[in-house]
């Protein structure tokens, strides 16, 4: 996990003064470090009878893709508003300031699926557990979430208390 670590660049004041980003650009550029990572978020759903990953976007397309091509399975991304082509379903959520809403095609997962979400970071949850409810709007059941990164002090694993989570990095 250290050679994930030391892949993960510190942004101070981005996108906002005050705020310490945490850049995995670095990261995915590094072949050897990118592997691991999927490696390491795949690991636990091996044999979970995984039938699809959902990942936000942006860069939960990236982990997301990987892992979801690792475990022989399809992709589903979770979007901005305004981005899918076709029906969608709409979920929105508050942020600190202001809110948010994710969208998903209609017919992209059916009850019987089970999913697993990844996200490249775990802030204050609120994507993920907004991600996770999208999915289950649409009949789905989340199998688990898994981050590269979680913000230990920001919790929001707590919001997340109704599922697994697992995060190969924490700060
Ligand atoms: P949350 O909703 O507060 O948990 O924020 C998580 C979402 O914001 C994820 O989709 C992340 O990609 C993004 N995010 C928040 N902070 C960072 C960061 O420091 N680095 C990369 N992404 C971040």
């Amino acid at each position: 996990m250290e050679r994930l670590r030391a892949a993960i660049r510190d942004i101070p004041d981005f996108p906002k003064p005050g705020i310490l980003f945490k850049d995995i650009t670095p990261l995915v550029k590094d072949p050897a470090a990118l592997r691991l990572a999927v490696h390491h978020l795949l690991h636990p759903y091996i044999g979970r009878d995984i039938t699809a990953v959902a990942g936000m976007e942006a860069r939960g397309f990236i982990f997301g893709s990987l892992v979801a091509w690792e475990l022989g399975v399809g992709f589903v991304p979770l979007r901005k508003p305004g981005k899918l082509p076709y029906d969608v379903q709409t979920i929105s959520y508050d942020l600190e300031y202001g809110s948010a809403a994710l969208e998903v095609h209609i017919d992209a997962l059916n009850s019987g699926d089970r999913v697993l979400l990844i996200d490249d970071l775990l802030a204050t949850g609120g994507t993920a557990k907004a991600s996770c409810e999208l999915v289950e709007a649409l009949g789905a059941e989340i199998v688990g979430c898994a981050f590269v990164v979680e913000l230990d002090e920001l919790q929001g694993r707590k919001k997340l208390e109704r599922y697994p989570v697992h995060s190969l990095l924490h700060y």
